[in-house]
């Protein structure tokens, strides 16, 4: 069996399983080990279930033994955020709230991922319910950042960022309403991409905001990205806003599509806020395209980098206090042992059940929604929200894609923005205004810090035009060798 496993790509895993020089058994072996070796100071999971995922190693040796392997995936172990769910598994969104639920179903990602002989891997540790940027708004335990422990991972898909990058999973599903895929990915040095809104579908995975949510893949290079979108992407009868359109075969689109493009580099990006370091490496990557061949052009939106973050919190917070009613100790959730009638039960349950930033957005998004202000509030925003979009679509009439930092910094330090709210919200500066657009967006690795912290360049495409993106993204990573680079631990 070959050795150090756990660093290899998806697609050379692949490669592996299909010549048969290592069984899934062997790999989701590996992949255990790993997890017990370095969760204890990671801990980027919040359970697995090492019977579970050996079990379906075995079934899917005994399918490719039988010459019916399901394709590239199957054997693979895949990481999923403990947002989506898995039949038979625990389903916490890292909440007191859930924190003993059990998903009776898969989510339709699940399913698909199991059509394709993947095997989900663990439960990975989140902001609870998605709300936050760092994970240490997980209700259980905070996430470490594999490069530097006393740093955050990024959010809320820090669990899923840090056991790719800390060699625990190759591959991993989080899900980005703001940011959540994409910044945790550029703090963690992996790929990650949100895809456009309605290209993934989002039956089984817990609502956050659902006009900002989707479900996408986080993984060590943009090939192994395309391989896992192409598998959970397509239109979905359980999912009313799933799109109908063709899924391409993404990975094999990488070799076709080669530029030289058109690439948009949005001014307002680049402003005070913006940290140097981070600032300087992405404008590097710029330059790389440029020699590359590539058109640079200067686009302007107004309106996305001014805006963003408060048309965001109010869209957003008025989903959530929507979407979280449902968790009252009676349809669902913890169910408080004090209460001395119903009103209370409902008072006591959210109040043990739900963390300080959960219950934050549930009144900020019932004021922004209660008569008399929700015109002024809710209303405008989305009027806002449909200027933003025109910015973005403005742009895309002269340029392929736009490339901009992903976050103004790279990762801070554990503890260092937790009791400042806003400061933590400005951190989604780059990446919110592609959700409240529904644009696709990929995070790729494109540098380190003096310090050794990981910068990420972020990617933005139009609509459904994952492809391009993922193309744009790899053409860049032939280019260098960030994504060879793993933290020491
Ligand atoms: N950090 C943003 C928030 O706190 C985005 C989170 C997300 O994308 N789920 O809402």
């Amino acid at each position: 069996m070959p050795s150090n496993l756990i660093f290899k790509t998806a697609a050379e895993l692949a490669a592996l399983l299909e010549a048969k020089e290592v069984s899934s058994v062997e790999l989701v072996r590996a992949f255990i080990a790993r997890t017990k070796a370095v969760d204890g100071k990671v801990r980027a999971f919040n359970s697995f279930d090492e019977a579970d995922a050996l079990a379906q190693a075995s079934a899917s040796d005994a399918r490719r033994a039988a010459g019916q392997a399901r394709g590239a995936l199957d054997g693979m172990p895949v990481g999923i955020k403990d947002v989506i769910a898995v039949a038979g598994q625990p389903l916490t969104a890292s909440s007191r709230m859930l924190a003993n639920f059990i998903s009776p179903y898969d989510a339709t990602v699940t399913r698909k991922l199991k059509d394709a002989g993947a095997i989900p891997w663990g439960r990975l540790n989140m902001d609870e319910f998605a709300m936050g940027s760092s994970t240490e708004n997980s209700a259980f335990h905070p996430t470490c950042n594999p490069w530097d422990l006393g740093c955050v991972p990024g959010g809320s898909s820090g669990g899923a960022a840090a056991a790719i990058a800390a060699g625990e999973a190759p591959l991993a599903l989080g899900s980005d309403t703001g940011g959540s895929i994409r910044q945790p990915a550029a703090f963690c040095s992996v790929v990650g991409l949100k895809p456009t809104y309605g290209l993934v579908s989002r039956y089984g995975l817990i609502a956050f905001a659902s006009s900002l949510d989707q479900i996408g893949p986080l993984a060590r290079t943009v090939e192994d990205a395309a391989m896992l979108l192409g598998t959970i992407a397509g239109h979905d009868p359980q999912d009313s806003t799933s799109f109908s359109t063709p899924i391409p075969d993404y990975r094999a689109e990488l070799k076709r599509r080669r530029g030289p493009w058109k690439l948009g580099v949005p001014k307002e990006y680049f402003g005070t806020g913006l940290d140097a370091e981070v600032g300087g490496a992405v404008k590097a990557a710029i330059g790389f395209y440029r020699e590359a061949g590539c058109e640079i052009r200067e686009v302007s939106l107004p309106l996305a980098a001014d805006y963003a973050i408060a048309v965001y919190y109010i869209i957003a917070t008025a989903e959530a206090s929507s979407n979280l009613a449902r968790y009252d100790g009676v349809r669902y959730g913890h169910r408080s042992k004090e209460a001395t009638d119903a009103i209370d039960l409902y008072f006591k349950s959210r109040a043990e059940g739900f963390g300080p930033e959960v219950k934050r957005r549930i009144i900020l998004g019932t004021h922004v929604l209660s008569s008399g202000y929700h015109d002024a509030y809710y209303l405008r925003a989305q009027k806002v929200r449909t200027l933003i979009r025109n910015d973005f679509m403005r742009a895309f009439q002269e340029v392929d894609a736009l490339l901009a930092p992903v976050s103004p910094t790279a990762a801070f330090k554990q503890g260092e923005k937790s009791s400042d709210p806003l400061a933590m919200y400005l951190s989604d500066i780059y990446t919110i205004s592609l959700n409240l657009a529904g644009l696709p967006g990929i995070s790729i690795p494109c540098g380190f810090t003096r310090g050794g912290l990981p910068i990420g360049l972020q990617i933005i495409g139009p609509p459904y035009e994952e492809a391009g993106l993922l193309a744009i993204a790899h053409a860049y990573e032939q280019g260098h060798d960030w994504h060879t680079r793993h933290p020491s631990l």
